[in-house]
């Protein structure tokens, strides 16, 4: 068993790769549930849904948000209506998000991902980190904002002092699928909005101690590849650099995986990690992703 942990766009990519090298009922996801809210009367995870299309072959991967080649028709019609919607939610997508609010009457978020990905003919496990709703809070120059008033609303321009969210509880089956893991693979995603809400569940961090684990870092040079990522990490105080990210795994992870430009990083990084690998990171085509998830893999397989 292989388990990833994940946020929304750049672990999808490496999970296009993953999926292509490990056979899907040997992989177990975690995905973040953070930024999980109401929105149009329907309740949106974005992150897992953006799972649950990539592993089914529907995902949009220009946005990493909702289906490919969707139409908007309900959308354009709320606007008309004087409902204009804060998320730009396609047809497909938001036929999705009404079963997960129906079935959710009834079972847990977790029992309706898990009735979605059958649906789906997905044959790995998702598993949303909590069944708990978080509360998140980005701090910032104007006042205290919302996530996605904050990444949406204000295109994430604000100037960030502080990133806020509340403790919630594991879903069931994290900690096991973390102990029987061959190894975690932690993506390449925002270190503090989707990575340390799974890695500040209670057992998480003790439970990766005790396994191999081996991180892709989102950080390029100074700045992220994409998102908000880098103005987080500096709103907390952390180097935005791969080294930032080693420090912030560094009680866990044996492995990091930085892009061949920060090959000048590889000394320092030495002395936080046990091993460095050093490979092209970007994954701007199918070819790319494979061969990471390949060099990620090496010996483990
Ligand atoms: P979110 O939930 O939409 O914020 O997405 P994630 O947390 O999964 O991913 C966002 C992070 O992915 C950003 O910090 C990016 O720097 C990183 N990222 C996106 N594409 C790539 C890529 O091709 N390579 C690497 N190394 N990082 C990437």
């Amino acid at each position: 068993m292989i388990t990833v942990l994940s946020g929304g766009t750049g672990t999808p990519k490496l999970l296009q790769g993953i999926k292509e090298i490990v056979d899907p009922k040997d992989l177990t996801i975690i995905v973040n549930t953070l930024e999980n809210d109401y929105f149009s009367g329907v309740y949106v995870s974005a992150d897992i849904d953006t799972v649950l299309y990539t592993m089914s072959d529907i995902i949009n991967d220009e946005t990493w948000y909702g289906v490919k080649n969707d139409t908007f028709t309900t959308h354009e019609r709320l606007e008309e209506l004087g409902s204009p919607e804060l998320l730009r939610i396609g047809d497909i997508d938001r036929a999705t998000k009404i079963q997960k609010t129906l079935l959710m009457q009834n079972h847990s978020l977790q029992e309706s991902v898990d009735i979605q990905r059958q649906h789906m003919g997905i044959d790995s496990k998702i598993i949303p980190m909590s069944n708990e709703n978080s509360d998140i809070k980005i701090i910032t120059d104007i006042g205290e904002l919302d996530f996605h008033d904050f990444l949406i609303k204000h295109a994430s321009q604000p100037e960030v002092l502080d990133v806020k969210f509340s403790k919630v509880k594991p879903a069931s089956g994290i900690i096991e699928a973390i102990n029987n893991s061959k190894c975690v693979i932690i993506g390449p995603s925002n270190p503090i909005t989707s990575i340390s809400p799974i890695l500040s569940l209670d057992g998480v961090r003790d439970a990766l101690k005790n396994t191999h684990v081996i991180a892709v870092s989102p950080i390029i040079g100074n700045d992220s590849v994409s998102g908000p990522a880098s103005k987080f990490m500096k709103a907390l105080g952390i180097e935005v650099s791969s080294v930032g990210i080693a420090k912030l795994y560094e009680d866990f992870l044996d492995n990091i995986v930085i892009d061949q430009k920060d090959i000048a990083m590889k000394d320092k990084l030495n002395d936080i990690i046990n091993k460095v690998t050093i490979t092209n990171t970007i994954m701007n085509n199918l070819d790319a992703k494979k061969n990471l998830a390949k060099i990620i893999l090496e010996g483990i397989l």
